[in-house]
C-alpha cells in the first residue's frame, strides 16, 4: 500500500505526498520528467513510456518533429495513453551545475508551465514527480522547497482547473523530504492554510 498524506490549502485544494509509482495513480494527468529530446529515457521518463505503452512515444516524436526539441523549464502535453492518467505533461528539469545556471528558476517553470498544459486540458488533478533529483542531480530540499512553494502558490492563487496536485515521490527518503517541507511551508506562508487532514481508514 502506498503512503499517503493529504493537505488542504485552503477550502478549496489539496496536497497530497504519496509514496510510490507515478505510473499508477488515477489522476488525470501525470508529469513526466523528460529529456529535451522527448524520445524517452531512464527514470521516471522510462517508466512512463514502458506503462503508456508505443502511442507515446509516437505522439512526442510527432510534437518533436513540429515543434523541435523542448527546453529546460518548457512542458508539453500528449494523451497518457495505456495509463489510467488521461494525459501526460512532459517537462524537462535543470541538469543542476553547482545553483548558478538559473536551476532555481527553471524548476520553477517546470511546476508552472506543466501546471498551465494541465489547465489547458482542463485537468482537476494532477501527479509530479521530484522534478530533476534522480539523474539531474538537483540536491532535494531545495528541490522540494520550490517544488511545494510553487504548487502551494499556484493552489492559493486558483487560477487554475487543478484542485488536487499529488506529489509522488518513489523514495522513502525523498517522500520524508518533502512531508518536513510541507510543514516548514505551512509555518513560513500561513496565508496558504496548509492543514493536514486526517486519513479517513
Ligand atoms: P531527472 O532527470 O529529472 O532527474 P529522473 O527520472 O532521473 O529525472 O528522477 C526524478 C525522480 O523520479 C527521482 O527522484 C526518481 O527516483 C523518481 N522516479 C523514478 N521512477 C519513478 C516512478 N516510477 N514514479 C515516481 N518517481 C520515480
Amino acid at each position: 500500500m502506498d503512503q499517503i498524506l493529504r493537505y488542504r490549502i485552503g477550502e478549496h485544494n489539496r496536497i497530497e505526498l504519496v509514496q510510490g509509482d507515478i505510473t499508477r495513480q488515477e489522476t488525470d494527468a501525470i508529469v513526466n520528467a523528460a529529456n529535451s529530446s522527448l524520445l524517452g529515457g531512464g527514470g521516471v521518463d522510462g517508466a512512463i513510456h514502458r506503462a503508456a505503452g508505443p502511442s507515446l512515444l509516437e505522439e512526442c516524436k510527432k510534437i518533436k518533429m513540429q515543434r523541435g526539441s523542448l527546453p529546460a523549464g518548457k512542458a508539453v502535453g500528449t494523451t497518457g495513453g495505456l495509463l489510467k492518467a488521461r494525459f501526460v505533461i512532459h517537462t524537462v528539469g535543470p541538469i543542476w551545475q553547482g545553483g548558478r545556471y538559473n536551476e532555481p528558476q527553471i524548476l520553477e517553470n517546470c511546476y508552472c508551465n506543466s501546471m498551465a498544459e494541465a489547465d489547458r486540458f482542463r485537468c482537476a488533478t494532477i501527479s509530479f514527480p521530484s522534478i530533476a533529483t534522480g539523474a539531474y542531480h538537483y540536491p532535494v530540499l531545495p528541490a522540494a522547497r520550490i517544488a511545494v512553494h510553487t504548487i502551494a502558490e499556484l493552489l492559493h492563487q486558483g487560477k487554475h482547473s487543478i484542485r488536487t496536485v499529488c506529489f509522488v515521490l518513489f523514495e522513502q527518503e525523498i517522500f520524508d523530504r518533502y512531508e518536513e517541507v510541507v510543514h516548514e511551508t505551512a509555518e513560513h506562508y500561513p496565508q496558504y492554510q496548509i492543514m493536514e487532514e486526517p486519513l479517513s481508514l
